[in-house]
């Protein structure tokens, strides 16, 4: 198990973030937030793909309002995102929102900010200062160098941080985002030494998500096996359980999260595959859906490597001509023909 980092914790509704908690995935919600039934549809949606805390953007008087209901009808704490207006903060800190997040980039007034603090002290609500490189007005031209940046960034984060704690407020969370993964992991480096307050990691305006989740999973990955992060969001254009899914996918690969269902290892298959590999994986991902046991679960193209390959699977399908071969924990125990595969897997899953 990875060493973490030792954080103050910080309670968002019923969710703890830093310490010796488990790290939380979150997410942001897509959809119009005054479209109150498509929102909640989407908040379960991500719930179901493991998130624990979901975001929703709240610009409007309106959204606020909807959020007041939606708050209502889930079953997960809600993080407002706020930007440029006080009001809006208060509002959903009144609306019963468990954490609102910042930017000091577009609240800067002192005096706005003592108000939501005052609010978030009174309904005991998190709040998560999000300091992104692209607000910060001496980043946003030219070609800044590295250390200048983290600097800005740090500077930045360090201002905001005082007047929290000058008005008795700890329960923050703190986060620094780029759009680059070094840079990412770079300002969160040097945020884990500063601070001791929780870190939620995440890159910003990573892109589309064949171009948003390497980048995303090597900064957080990193940062992650380091001890860093406390809670997460990977952000990609388009759907939002596909950030929830990687997110996962990243916790399980560091062993940070327990897997409750099972793994699909497939072979890349190459000239001895005596199968449709990918046809036969997709089929076989798609017969496992629903079935809560954390098994291994392999499909191989050949029996020259395969059973040797997936010798550590507790059952494995290795493919030969028109037929597979299954396996349970490396050794041969049915041979079966290719339109028989999946039933054959489903009745061995049984025995487990
Ligand atoms: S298991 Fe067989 S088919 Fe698949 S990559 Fe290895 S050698 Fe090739």
């Amino acid at each position: 198990m990875l060493k973490r980092r030792k954080t103050m914790l910080v309670k968002v509704g019923g969710v703890k973030i830093g310490s010796a908690a488990p790290v939380v995935i979150q997410s942001m919600t897509k959809v119009p937030t005054v479209n109150i039934a498509r929102c909640i549809r989407q908040i379960n949606q991500l719930v179901r793909a493991g998130c624990r805390l979901v975001r929703i953007a709240v610009p409007t008087r309106a959204d606020t309002a909807a959020f007041a209901k939606i708050v209502q009808k889930v079953t997960v704490p809600l993080i407002a995102d706020v930007h440029f207006s006080p009001n809006r903060a208060i509002e959903a800190i009144e609306a019963g929102a468990a954490k609102v997040r910042l930017n000091p980039g577009n609240i800067k007034k002192r005096e706005s900010i003592l108000r939501i603090i005052d609010a978030a002290k009174m309904h005991k609500t998190a709040i998560r200062i999000g300091v992104n490189e692209a607000s910060i007005r001496d980043l946003k031209t030219g070609d800044v160098p590295m250390a200048k940046r983290i600097a800005l960034m740090l500077s930045e984060m360090k201002k905001y941080v005082r007047l929290f704690e000058n008005r008795d407020f700890t329960q923050l969370v703190l986060s620094a985002k780029s759009s680059n993964s070094l840079r990412t992991i770079a300002i969160n480096r040097r945020i884990a030494e500063v601070f001791n307050y929780p870190i939620h990691l995440g890159l910003t305006h990573a892109g589309l998500p064949e171009d948003a989740l390497i980048p995303s999973a090597i900064a957080l990955g990193t940062l992650l096996a380091e001890g860093i992060g406390d809670t997460i969001r990977v952000s990609a254009a388009g759907n939002p359980v596909v950030e929830a899914e990687t997110a996962k996918q990243i916790l399980i690969t560091l062993g940070l999260y327990e897997r409750t269902s099972p793994e699909l290892i497939v072979c890349p298959t190459c000239a001895r595959s005596q199968i449709d590999v990918v046809k036969l994986a997709r089929r076989v991902k798609k017969a496992l859906t629903g079935i809560d046991k954390p098994l291994r679960i392999a499909v191989m193209g050949c029996i020259v490597n395969g059973p040797g390959e997936a010798a550590d699977a507790d059952l494995a399908i290795c493919a030969a001509k028109n037929k597979a071969c299954i396996y349970r924990n490396g050794r041969k125990i049915s041979v079966v023909p290719e339109n028989k595969i999946i039933p054959a897997l489903l009745k061995e899953l049984q025995n487990f």
